[in-house]
C-alpha cells in the first residue's frame, strides 16, 4: 500500500472517481478553484459512449471517441490523473483505495465525487456475456467488430447452408437507443459497405433481428418515435421481435420465450447484448458503511444535493446515482458533475474567507431531450414536447454529437470518417485482429485454468 507521488499540500483535496461524463466535467469545473484534484479512473481515456456502436461497425476508430484524459487535463495544473481501479472507499478515514497491476494505492480526500458509471447487466445470467458481449467499453466495441466481420468471413468459407445461415444471422438483444443503432448499422454494413465484396456469399442476405422483452421499440422515447424507428428499421430489412424474452444464450444461438409462453430457438453466431445496466459495485461499498441505500440496478439513492446520507462531502453523480426524474444519460452525468463541483467551489471559497457556506440548493436537471439514429440520414429526436424523425433529426443528431465530442482533433477526425461513410458507402475502420475477437474468451480460459490449479493445490495440501 502506498501514497501516490504527488506533493501533499494544505489545499482542499478533491478525489474524483471516473473519467466519464460526470467525472471529467466535475474536474473541468474546478479548474480555477484553489483545490488539489486527483482523478482516478480505470481507463486512460474519456469515453464518448454514444458513438461506441460506430466503432463496433467500422465507421470510426476508437481514438476518435476516446481521447486520453491526461491530455484533456494537461493545462489544468490543479488536476492529477491517476490510472487505477478503485476497489474501496473508506468513509470513516476519508481515503480511496485503487489498484494498478496488483499494487494498492491509498489516496486521502476532503471531498469525494464518485462517477464510476454503470456496466452491462445480464439480469443474473452473467455467463451470457461470453456469447453476447455488451457495449460499454472500447474493448467491447472492438470485440463486436471482430465478431460481426468474422461471421461474414466464416460464412464465405462454409459449404454448409445451415451453418452459413447461422453465421449470417445477427441478433441484437434490447431495443433501446443502442440496440436500434446497432441493428441499423449491421444491416447497412451488410447491404451497402460489404455488398459485392464476397464471391461465395451475398452479404445482403444477412438477417438482422432486433429483439426485446418489452412490447415497443425505444420505450423511453414514447410511442410515436418508437413506431417511426420500428417502421424505418423494418423497411431496411431488420426483423423486429417484441415481447420476446431471452432465456438462454450459447455459442450457437439464443433461446427465447414469447408472450404466449412458447419457447423457441434462434440459431445465430453473432449476438449483441444491449438490454440493461448495472451501476458500479462501489455503490454497495458505500451502502455497507453508511445509511446509503442502493436500488435494484445498484444505483445509489442520493440526497437532493447528490451527497450520500451522513456524508455531505461525498457525492455520487451520473449513471451511478438514482435521482428521480434524471435519466441515465450523458446530460444527467454532465450536469450532476458540474453541480457538485460548484458546491465544492463555493464552500471552499466561503471557508477561505472565514464565512459559513450558504445552504445548498437541490440539484435541478435540465432535460435537453434525447435522440437515436436509425440509419444513414434517419434519426428520431425528442426535445421538450417536440418529437420529430427523419433527415432533420439526423442532422440535429450529427451536430449535437460533434459539439459534445471532446477536443478539436477528435471532432475533425470524426467528421472526416462520417463523410467517408455517409456520402459514400465505405467505412474506414474495418480492420479486425485475432486479439480483438478472441481475447475475452482466452482470458476467461486462463482464469478458469488458474482457478482449477488453485483448487488442485488446496486439495493436495
Ligand atoms: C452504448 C451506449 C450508448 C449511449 N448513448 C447515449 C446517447 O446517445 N445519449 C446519451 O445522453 N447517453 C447515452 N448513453 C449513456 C451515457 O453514455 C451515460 O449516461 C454516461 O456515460 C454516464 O456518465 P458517467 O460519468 O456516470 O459514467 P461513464 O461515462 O460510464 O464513466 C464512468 C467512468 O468511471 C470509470 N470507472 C468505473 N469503475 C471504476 C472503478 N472501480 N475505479 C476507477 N474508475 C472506474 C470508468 O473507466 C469511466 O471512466 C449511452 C451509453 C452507452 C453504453
Amino acid at each position: 500500500m502506498s501514497h501516490p507521488g504527488a506533493t501533499a499540500t494544505d489545499r482542499h483535496k478533491v478525489v474524483i472517481i471516473g473519467s466519464g461524463f460526470g467525472g471529467l466535467n466535475a474536474a473541468k469545473t474546478l479548474k480555477r478553484t484553489d483545490v488539489d484534484i486527483k482523478l482516478i479512473a480505470k481507463t486512460t481515456h474519456h469515453l464518448f459512449q454514444p458513438l461506441l456502436y460506430q466503432v463496433a461497425t467500422g465507421i470510426i476508430s476508437e481514438g476518435e471517441i476516446a481521447p486520453p484524459t491526461r491530455l484533456i487535463l494537461r493545462k489544468q495544473e490543479n488536476a492529477q490523473v491517476l490510472l487505477g481501479e478503485v476497489t474501496h472507499v473508506d468513509l470513516t478515514n476519508q481515503t480511496v483505495d485503487s489498484v494498478l497491476l496488483g499494487h494498492t494505492y491509498r489516496t486521502p480526500y476532503d471531498s469525494l465525487i464518485i462517477a464510476a458509471g454503470a456496466g452491462q447487466s445480464y439480469f443474473g445470467n452473467d455467463h451470457f456475456a461470453e456469447f453476447a458481449p455488451g457495449m460499454k467499453s472500447i474493448d467491447d466495441a472492438l470485440e463486436l467488430r471482430g465478431r460481426i466481420l468474422g461471421a461474414f468471413e466464416q460464412a464465405e468459407r462454409s459449404s454448409d447452408p445451415e451453418r452459413r445461415k447461422k453465421l449470417l444471422t445477427f441478433v441484437v438483444v434490447g431495443a433501446g437507443p443502442t440496440g436500434v443503432e446497432m441493428a441499423g448499422q449491421i444491416q447497412e454494413l451488410a447491404d451497402q459497405t460489404l455488398k459485392g465484396s464476397f464471391r461465395h456469399i451475398d452479404p445482403t442476405e444477412a438477417h438482422v433481428i432486433l429483439l426485446d422483452a418489452a412490447p415497443a421499440v425505444l420505450p423511453p422515447m414514447g410511442e410515436k418515435l418508437g413506431l417511426k424507428a420500428k417502421a424505418r428499421l423494418e423497411k431496411m430489412g431488420v426483423e423486429i421481435q417484441l415481447n420476446a424474452m431471452v432465456t438462454d444464450v450459447d455459442r450457437n444461438g439464443i433461446t427465447v420465450k414469447d408472450k404466449d409462453g412458447s419457447i423457441r430457438r434462434i440459431e445465430s453466431a453473432c449476438k449483441v447484448w444491449s438490454a440493461g445496466v448495472q451501476a458500479s459495485p462501489l455503490g454497495h461499498d458505500l451502502a455497507a458503511q453508511s445509511e446509503t441505500e442502493v436500488d435494484r440496478a445498484g444505483r445509489v439513492k442520493v440526497n437532493p444535493d447528490l451527497s450520500i446520507p451522513g456524508h455531505p462531502n461525498v457525492f455520487v453523480v451520473g449513471d451511478m446515482a438514482f435521482v428521480p426524474g434524471v435519466p441515465g444519460m450523458a446530460q444527467g452525468a454532465i450536469q450532476g458533475g458540474k453541480y457538485v463541483a460548484k458546491i465544492i467551489q463555493n464552500e471552499v471559497a466561503a471557508r477561505a474567507h472565514g464565512n459559513m457556506p450558504k445552504p445548498r440548493e437541490p440539484f435541478k436537471y435540465f432535460d435537453k431531450g434525447s435522440m437515436a439514429t436509425v440509419s444513414k440520414y434517419n434519426a428520431v429526436a425528442q426535445v421538450g414536447k417536440l418529437e420529430f424523425g427523419g433527415f432533420i433529426a439526423w442532422l440535429a443528431w450529427l451536430g449535437l454529437h460533434l459539439i459534445y465530442l471532446v477536443g478539436f482533433r477528435t471532432k475533425v477526425a470524426t467528421l472526416l470518417s462520417w463523410a467517408v461513410t455517409f456520402l459514400g458507402r465505405d467505412r474506414g475502420q474495418l480492420t479486425i485482429t485475432e486479439q480483438q475477437a478472441y481475447a475475452r474468451t482466452r482470458l476467461e480460459q486462463l482464469e478458469e485454468i488458474a482457478a482449477s490449479a488453485q483448487e488442485t493445490e488446496k486439495a493436495a495440501s
